[in-house]
């Protein structure tokens, strides 16, 4: 495994990161509690000791689930407990709230959920266009001169919404989405935090399992699986998309004896900028394309050859804008 220095973290983070959202079940069609706890103990036998959650992943289900493991586990101070604030959620629906009041309480429902007394790093979900950012900051910084937070996080930001936020807090961490297939970072916030010194935790290493090297024409999903509304997934992107995938397979292949899945995540972590990349995981047998990952690299000439492939395929690419809640609305107008 590699690990990162974070800011306010005493320990180094691995940088590959478990992701939980879809150990939450919400948006991926449920999940098995069982089989959750052995994936992120799993984890931790691979040597990654960051795991991202929220409060939003399964309504406290993920969080339920990461605290239960890693109580099993044993020894809390050797993991990066990442989870986020600032969204709300009634009859299923969820909404973005990022006032101090919502994420002064909702600290204490992650804590008691996470079975916990600190939070490593502590992210605002998404940005929330009805709360000052300078309000949102406020909190943060209160939690973390209170010790309950080590380092502090955005995701979903822009660079404006970053300064705003680090004019008046200090600003540890950033996640936004970054794939192969979903690059809007790369003119503006991978630089910009690379410059600043903030530690990017990408997420959708995978591209919800795209870039796995799994999926077929065929592949149906069920319930409220997120991929059933995913543009990458529908016609006449889809296919497109698997094109993309089997080129870049025979890519690994031939130049690094590799499979697709090890080129997304070593790509990711190669890319300047790039702290640690968030994997998706629910079962633990997924985890074993890791050990494939590390111990190599890709220079610029590969990735020059990446992205023809990519643009010989992608002609029309939508990025992952579709998963962003909504703000709170009410009839008349915007409530707080
Ligand atoms: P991802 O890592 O791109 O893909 C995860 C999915 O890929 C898994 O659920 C699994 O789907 C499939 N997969 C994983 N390993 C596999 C393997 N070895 N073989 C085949 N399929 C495999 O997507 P993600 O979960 O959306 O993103 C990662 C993490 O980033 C999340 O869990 C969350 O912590 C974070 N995230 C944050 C935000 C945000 O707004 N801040 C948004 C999205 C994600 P199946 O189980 O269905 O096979």
């Amino acid at each position: 495994m590699e690990y990162v220095k974070v800011n306010g973290i005493d320990r180094e983070a691995s940088r590959i990161g478990l992701g939980t959202w879809a150990i939450g079940g919400w948006m991926w069609g449920g999940s098995d509690a069982e089989s959750s706890v052995q994936t992120i103990l799993t984890s931790f036998e691979l040597g990654i000791n960051l795991v991202d959650t929220a409060p939003a992943y399964g309504m406290g289900m993920a969080e339920e689930i990461v605290g239960k493991a890693i109580t099993e586990f044993g020894a809390r101070a050797q993991i990066v407990i990442a989870t986020k604030a600032g969204l709300e959620w009634k009859d299923g629906d969820v909404r973005r709230n990022s006032t101090k009041e919502r994420i002064v309480h909702e600290i204490e429902d992650s804590l008691r959920r996470l079975q916990t007394d600190y939070i490593d790093i502590y992210q605002i979900h998404w940005p929330d266009p009805l709360v000052p950012v300078e309000e949102t900051a406020e909190a943060m910084r209160q939690l973390y001169n209170q010790g309950k937070i080590r380092a502090i996080g955005v995701s979903n930001y822009s660079i404006e919404q970053i300064e705003l936020f680090r004019a008046a807090a200090p600003l540890d961490t950033a996640q936004p989405p970054y794939n192969l297939f979903e690059r809007d970072i790369e003119p503006d916030v991978l630089p910009f935090c690379r410059q600043q010194s903030i530690t990017t935790l990408v997420y959708g290493a995978l591209c919800r399992g795209l870039l796995s090297g799994k999926m077929r024409p065929d592949t149906r999903f069920v319930g409220d699986d997120v991929r059933k509304i995913d543009p990458k997934f529908q016609p006449p992107r889809y296919p497109r998309y698997l094109r993309a995938v089997e080129r870049l397979d025979q890519f690994a292949r031939k130049h690094y004896g590799k499979r697709v899945i090890h080129l997304a995540v070593r790509w990711l972590l190669d890319q300047p900028g790039v702290g640690v990349a968030l994997w998706g995981a629910r079962r633990p047998e997924q985890l074993n394309a890791i050990d494939e990952v590390i111990g190599w690299s890709i220079d610029e000439a590969a990735c020059s050859a990446i992205d023809r492939i990519i643009g010989e395929t992608v002609m029309d690419p939508v990025g992952p804008q579709f998963m962003a809640p909504p703000a709170r609305k009410n009839c008349g107008g915007l409530e707080r």
